[in-house]
C-alpha cells in the first residue's frame, strides 16, 4: 500500500527523522494562510501516488503568501500523469546545497533488507540508475538486527563527502531501519535527502510503501488507504473479497486459487496472448463470487474473451457452473466464454453447463489456446 507525501512526513516526523515545516492544504486560500504563516518562500507540492510529480509541473516555488495562493490553484487544477490532484503540500522552501538519495528496502533475489544511496539524488534518479549504476550504493543487511554502527558508517562516507555529514545520515538511516521493521515496510525513500547551509541534512521528499500483509497489525496506516492507488475494477473486487490486479491485455481471467490464477497468465502469454487481470476467487464455492468477477470483468471494455480456469478442490465444479448460469441468466455478457473445469464434482458441473448449452473444456492448454484465438 502508497501513502502519500504528507502522510510519510507525519511518520518521518514521529521517528525523528528531519524534515522541513509543511502543511496539508486542500484549497487555494488555505494554502496562501500556510505560506503567510511560515512568513517564508514556499514548494506547493501536489499530492498524488505517483512519482515524478516535479517534472510533470506538480511542484513549485512560491515566494509570497499571493505567489502561493496563484500557484496552489493552478496546482489544485491540474492533473498529474492522469491523476487529478486534489491536495497539496505547502512546504517551507529550504535552500539546497546538493541532493542525495537515501532508501531502504527488501532485495527479492538476496532476500535481504537493504539500503540503497547516492551522492546525485534528486528528479533524475531512475536514470542514473540505468546509466551510471557504479553511482549508486548498496548495503545489503545480514539479518532484520540492527546492523553494526561500522557497517553503517562506512556505506555513508562513500556518498556523503564528508565526515559530520555521513555521521547525520547514520542516525537517519537507523531510524529508517527503524521505521522501515516497526510499521512492516516495503519501501522507506528519501529522495532528495538534502544538505542545506549550515551542514544539516532535511528530508524534502517522502516515500513510503507498506506490505500489505502487515497492515493488520497498524490499524492507523490501514485506514490511510487511499482510492487512488487502485482503480475502479480493483476497487470493486476488493470490496466483493476477490484478489484482483488489473492488467493491460484482453483476455479476461476467473481462476480460483492465486498459483493457479499465476500459472494461467504464464500458459496466456505462451500461446501469444495477453491477460486483461488477474483474479482469484478463492476457495470457498459461492456462485455469487463468479457472478460478482464476471461483472468486474465486463466492465473492463478492452476484454474480448473471458477464460474460466477452475481446479477444483475445496472449490465446488457444480458451484461454479451455477455461478456461470446465475450471471448469464442475469447479466449481458457480449464475450465468449471459454469454460475450463476439472476437479471436485466436475461431472455435475460439466453436465448444469451442458444442459444450458455451454461446451466445457477439460485440458488447461487447449481452453488457453482457444481463449487466446478467440481474444485476436
Ligand atoms: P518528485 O518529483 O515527485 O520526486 O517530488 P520531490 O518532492 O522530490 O520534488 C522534486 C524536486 O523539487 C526536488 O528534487 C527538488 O529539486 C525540488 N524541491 C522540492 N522541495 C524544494 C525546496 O524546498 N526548495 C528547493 N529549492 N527545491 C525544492
Ligand atoms: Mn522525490
Amino acid at each position: 500500500m502508497k501513502i502519500h507525501e504528507y502522510q510519510a512526513m507525519e511518520l518521518f516526523k514521529e521517528y525523528g527523522i528531519n524534515t522541513a515545516r509543511c502543511e496539508l492544504a486542500l484549497n487555494a486560500a488555505r494554502a496562501a494562510k500556510i505560506a503567510g504563516d511560515f512568513g517564508s518562500k514556499v514548494v506547493v507540492k501536489a499530492q498524488v501516488l505517483v512519482g515524478g510529480r516535479g517534472k510533470a509541473g506538480g511542484i513549485k516555488l512560491a515566494s509570497s503568501s499571493p505567489e502561493a495562493e496563484k500557484i496552489a490553484e493552478d496546482i489544485l487544477s491540474m492533473e498529474v500523469k492522469s491523476i487529478p490532484v486534489k491536495k497539496v503540500l505547502v512546504a517551507e522552501a529550504v535552500d539546497i546545497l546538493k541532493e542525495y538519495y537515501l532508501s531502504i528496502t527488501v532485495d527479492r533475489d538476496s532476500k535481504r533488507m537493504v539500503f540503497i544511496g547516492s551522492s546525485s539524488g534528486g528528479v533524475d534518479i531512475e536514470q542514473l540508475a540505468v546509466n551510471s549504476p557504479d553511482k549508486i550504493h548498496k548495503l545489503y543487511l545480514a539479518s532484520t538486527d540492527i546492523p553494526p554502527r561500522k557497517e553503517i558508517q562506512d556505506f555513508a562516507v562513500k556518498i556523503f563527502e564528508d565526515e559530520s555529514l555521513a555521521e547525520k545520515a547514520v542516525d537517519t538511516m537507523l531510524k529508517m531501519h527503524r521505521l522501515f521493521l516497526e510499521k512492516d515496510c516495503s519501501l522507506v525513500e528519501i529522495n532528495p535527502f538534502v544538505k542545506v547551509a549550515g551542514g544539516g541534512l532535511l528530508a524534502v521528499d517522502a516515500k513510503i510503501n507498506f506490505d500489505d500483509n502487515g497492515l493488520f497489525k497498524h490499524p492507523g496506516i490501514a485506514e490511510l488507504r487511499s482510492a487512488e492507488e487502485y482503480s475502479a475494477d480493483e476497487s470493486s473486487a476488493r470490496c466483493a473479497g476477490l484478489s484482483f490486479v488489473s492488467m493491460d491485455g484482453n483476455v479476461g481471467c476467473i481462476v480460483n486459487g492465486a498459483g493457479l490464477a499465476m500459472a494461467t497468465m504464464d500458459v496466456i502469454k505462451l500461446f501469444g496472448g495477453e491477460a486483461a487481470n488477474f483474479l482469484d476467487v478463492g476457495g470457498s464455492s459461492n456462485p455469487d463470487k463468479v457472478l460478482t468477477a464476471l461483472r468486474i470483468i465486463l466492465s473492463n471494455k478492452k476484454v474480448k474473451v473471458i477464460l474460466i480456469n477452475i481446479f477444483g478442490g475445496i472449490t465446488r465444479c457444480d458451484d461454479i457452473a451455477k455461478g456461470i448460469i446465475l450471471a448469464r441468466d442475469g447479466i449481458d455478457i457480449p464475450v465468449p466464454l471459454v469454460i475450463r473445469l476439472i476437479g471436485t464434482n466436475d461431472s455435475e458441473g460439466r453436465q448444469i453447463l451442458k444442459d444450458k448449452g455451454l461446451t466445457v473444456l477439460e485440458g488447461m492448454s487447449e481452453a488457453v489456446q482457444k481463449a487466446v484465438e478467440l481474444a485476436k
